[in-house]
This record gives C-alpha cells, sequence and structure tokens, in this order.
C-alpha cells in the first residue's frame, strides 16, 4: 500500500477540523499539530481561519513558531486561510502585528467594510474554468504583493488567493464549500512543489 501523504493542520485554534475532513476526504493523512513534534513526517501544513492574535500567541508559547521556520527552511509547503493567510504575510496592518512572513504580502486585518465583512462571492479562478464559491469572514484584504507572488483569484480590485513556491495563501475559507479545487491544488503543490502547474 501507497503510504498516505501526511499534512498538517494547525490545531491551536480556528475551524482545523473543516480543513482536515476535506484533506481526508482527498484520500491524504489530516495531522492536528499542536506542539512541534506533530510535524514529524508531515509535508505540508494548513494555517486555519480564527483569530491571528490568538494564533500567534499559541505558536510563540509552544514553540510552534521556530519549528514553522524550520519546517519552510526544509522545503515544507504552507496553504494559509484568513487568520493564516495573516500569519504567513511579510506585514499585517491594522494593527500592525508579528507574522511569520513566507509570503510576500502586505495585508490588512478586517479590512473589508461592515456591509461586506461576512459574504459569500462566485468568482473567476485560475484554477477552474467555472466560477468558484468563496466564503469571506472578517478577511484581510491583500494590499501590496511582491512580483514573485502569482495571483490565481481576485475580488473587489484585491488578489484573494495567490502563491508563492510552496506558500499557497487565501483570504476566504475554501473549507467551508463543498468544492475541493482550492485543496486540490495544495496537494499538487506539496507533492511537486514549485514545478506545479496550473
Ligand atoms: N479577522 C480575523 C483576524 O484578523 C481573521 C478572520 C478569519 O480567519 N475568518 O485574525
Amino acid at each position: 500500500m501507497v503510504a498516505q501523504m501526511k499534512i498538517g493542520i494547525l490545531a491551536v485554534q480556528g475551524d482545523f477540523d473543516a480543513h482536515a475532513a476535506v484533506i481526508a476526504r482527498l484520500g491524504a493523512e489530516p495531522v492536528l499539530v499542536r506542539v512541534p513534534a506533530d510535524l514529524a513526517g508531515v509535508e505540508g501544513i494548513i494555517l486555519p481561519g480564527g483569530e491571528s492574535t490568538t494564533q500567534l500567541h499559541f505558536l510563540k508559547e509552544e514553540g510552534l513558531k521556530d519549528a514553522l521556520e524550520k519546517f519552510a527552511a526544509r522545503g515544507g509547503a504552507f496553504f494559509g486561510t484568513c487568520a493564516g493567510a495573516i500569519l504567513l504575510a511579510r506585514e499585517v496592518r491594522n494593527p500592525a502585528q508579528e507574522s511569520l512572513g513566507f509570503a510576500d504580502l502586505v495585508v490588512a486585518r478586517n479590512a473589508y467594510g461592515r456591509q461586506l465583512s461576512s459574504h459569500v462571492r462566485f468568482g473567476p479562478c485560475k484554477l477552474k474554468a467555472e466560477p468558484l464559491e468563496m466564503v469571506f469572514i472578517r478577511a484581510p484584504i491583500i494590499e501590496q504583493q511582491g512580483s514573485g507572488v502569482e495571483v490565481l483569484a481576485e475580488a473587489e480590485g484585491h488578489p484573494v488567493l495567490v502563491r508563492q513556491g510552496r506558500v499557497l495563501v487565501a483570504t476566504f475559507h475554501p473549507e467551508l464549500t463543498g468544492d475541493t479545487t482550492v485543496h486540490e491544488y495544495f496537494l499538487k503543490l506539496v507533492r511537486n512543489g514549485d514545478r506545479t502547474a496550473l
């Protein structure tokens, strides 16, 4: 039997269970990551939505921030959604906050006005021919991106799904829809690294 690919899911706070269910459905093994030792054998890690300030606090308290830096240095792949996108960004605004900085992005937290702060939309995405369902919940806005960042989907004039090398970032929540397109793409990224085609 071929060993299942292990995908870590940061499980200190937020909607990690929803990601674990999608990963299992796609035939990979979800591994809930709460302490550095949980990263053993993991090839890619998902940073879920939730509250990024709280998540950052736990990351530091558990020694996970250093462990994730080592994981990145050994070529591990990352997929951050919403709060996870905030953790991966190079610079965080509104308010400023420390971050891992693995993606060359400047993000502003809670940046949609009240009316749009939580909403669902269908929009074009380079990963599929049909419009992709995107669930936004108090989402950040990507205000700037570096030249090495590929935009895979945009909404309201801002990127909402981007990739830089082995780092995939969504400001929305693909784990909350029945559409597994974005997670399937992440598994390809874990398997094929920088050579992954669209
Ligand atoms: N507003 C949250 C934050 O700033 C992110 C919201 C989410 O992950 N759905 O951390």
